[in-house]
């Protein structure tokens, strides 16, 4: 059962359209899986609607059709998107239905190292980076915490760390205050958003770097 959702105030502001792309995708893609998430997105949208029409005239008044659409047209994020339909990811002798928030994306190819693949999502985001990530069985990553925050959201298979077990769908929001070690007995695929480079606490920095930096 899923146990870690995108909080309240989070759902709100993907419906107000202030969060960044990435986000916004882990939090589409969480309300495809999740009946609970998408019941409560359901009632926050409606809410949020009646609320936009009962806001004074004004605010009505300035609201410019033409210039709401050439805004929209202009975003870059539309040219990324190739497909709505579901797709299906083939990962280690798996296949995997990809929610379509995800699938929709673009996926550029996978780098190595060790049991951890990674595949980096082509969004416009600064210093945000989405990926698409593959730890083989067995597979795990470095105690590590972070300056920004790490967002991972559970697409199929199962990891644990000093918190518990995940199942698909969970959603995992961790910040510097969190130190972790993720590990897979039988393999995962995650969708991650990261907004800094990894921080190992333990010896073999050096040695690790490259998983952190794959990880970024
Ligand atoms: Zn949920």
């Amino acid at each position: 059962m899923i146990k870690y959702h995108p909080s309240k105030q989070l759902m709100q502001k993907h419906i107000l359209g202030e969060l960044p792309a990435g986000l916004s995708v882990a939090i589409a893609a969480h309300i495809e899986l999740c009946d609970k998430c998408s019941n409560e997105f359901e009632l926050l949208e409606v809410q949020q609607a009646s609320a936009t029409f009962d806001a004074p005239c004004e605010e009505k008044e300035s609201f410019e059709f033409e210039s709401m659409i050439d805004d929209i047209t202009k975003l870059s994020m539309y040219d990324q998107l190739v497909s709505q339909e579901p797709e299906v990811f083939e990962y280690q002798d798996k296949r995997v239905q990809l929610p379509r928030a995800i699938a929709a994306l673009k996926l550029g190819s996978f780098m190595n190292a060790g049991k951890v693949s990674r595949a980096r999502f082509e969004l416009d985001e600064g210093p945000l980076r989405s990926s698409l990530l593959h730890i083989k069985p067995g597979g795990e990553i470095p105690e590590h915490t972070h300056t920004g925050f790490e967002l991972t959201l559970l697409l199929d298979g199962t990891f644990e760390d000093e918190s518990g077990q995940y199942v698909p769908g969970d959603f995992i929001m961790l910040d510097g205050r969190h130190n972790h070690s993720p590990r897979t007995k039988d393999g995962c695929l995650c969708f991650t958003l990261v907004d800094n480079a990894l921080h190992f606490n333990k010896g073999l920095s050096k040695l690790l770097n490259p998983i952190g930096k794959l990880i970024y």
